[in-house]
């Protein structure tokens, strides 16, 4: 299918056709991994990627191996039309832009099949043992292994030369860069910045969940995170007293916000951490359930997460 000069494939079998065509003609090949709904976010790392390389190849795969039964699997967003529009308005005004989509179904991805309940799960899966059990990972235990096994189906597909991922997903950045280390994936590792929109929420496919009320009181989760990197560059190191700087900031303006974690780790290895070494530098994060209607809780509540990468200090 071809859609507005984006050629669209199903299969495994046709990704492997185009790539291969490719590595004859000696071209570079960008990749960039998404489960869709795509917005200015996504945008920013398909932009990096037709920047360096000769073609680009966008996946859209709402991953079910990295949703766990009760989470949001059925309801997050799928608009394949709409993607295709967003797809088009990235390409530069010289007409380069992304080369192929790869939407798969949930068969193409898992052969074996794929039910919730993880103890029916049969095949293969790949996990990051250390990196995946802390922030997201005490909430959600299976999160990461979803992630860096489908990651990993992703690369051995696409044999990707570049690879592009957002830091507002940073622990997820974390793992994926030591999956590809240890398992010596031969793809380049790239981290692109968060985009947020002009109050400074991240954007996030999950903010369709949101209320307008509940996107412009969710701008405090940001300014909470501004606030504490700029007590950290006047000398605050204490982890503890820049937490609670974000928490009553949130408290304040947000009651209806209720913490997740707002944790302080170190950049490579995710140790929380008492006391930041400014020759390092530190990761703050946070994950808040945000309620999607202030009017009405029937409508239920959204997790948004954010973070900061303070920069080390010499
Ligand atoms: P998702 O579709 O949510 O799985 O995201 C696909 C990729 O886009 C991941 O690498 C995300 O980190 C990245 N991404 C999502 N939202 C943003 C954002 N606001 N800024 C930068 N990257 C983002």
């Amino acid at each position: 299918m071809t859609v507005q000069d984006i050629t669209v494939v199903r299969s495994v079998a046709e990704v492997r056709k185009y790539r291969q065509a490719w590595s004859h003609e000696g071209l570079k090949v960008g990749f960039v991994a998404t489960m869709g709904f795509l917005h200015a976010g996504h945008q920013s790392l398909i932009r990096e990627s037709l920047a360096e390389n000769d073609r680009t190849i966008v996946s859209i795969f709402v991953n079910p191996s990295q949703f766990a039964p009760g989470e949001d699997l059925d309801a997050y967003p799928r608009n394949l039309e709409h993607d295709l529009q967003v797809l088009k308005e990235t390409a530069t005004t010289d007409g380069h832009g992304v080369s192929l989509v790869f939407a798969p179904t949930v068969t193409e991805m898992y052969p074996s099949g794929i039910p919730l309940d993880v103890d029916a799960q049969k095949g293969a899966f790949v996990s990051v043992k250390g990196l995946s059990e802390p922030l997201e990972g005490r909430t959600r235990p299976l999160f990461f292994r979803g992630v860096a096994t489908v990651v990993s189906k992703l690369f051995n597909i696409v044999q990707p030369d570049n690879t592009y991922f957002g830091q507002k997903d940073v622990q997820q950045t974390v793992v994926l860069r030591r999956m590809i280390k240890d398992l010596f994936i031969p793809v380049k590792f790239h981290l692109c910045p968060i985009v947020r929109n002009d109050s400074g929420l991240a954007l996030s496919s999950r903010n369709a969940y949101l209320s307008d009320e509940v996107q412009k009181r969710a701008t405090v989760l940001y300014r909470s995170l501004s606030q504490a990197e700029s007590s950290y560059t006047k000398g605050q190191l204490d982890a503890n007293k820049l937490i609670e700087l974000v928490k009553t900031q949130i408290a304040k303006e947000a009651p209806e916000f209720k913490p997740d974690y707002v944790a302080i780790n170190d950049r490579d290895d995710l140790r929380y951490l008492a006391e930041i070494d400014p020759a390092k530098g530190c990761i703050i994060s946070l994950a808040y359930y945000v309620p999607n209607d202030l009017q009405d809780s029937k409508k239920g509540t959204t997790r948004l997460i954010d973070n900061c990468i303070f920069p080390p200090m010499h």
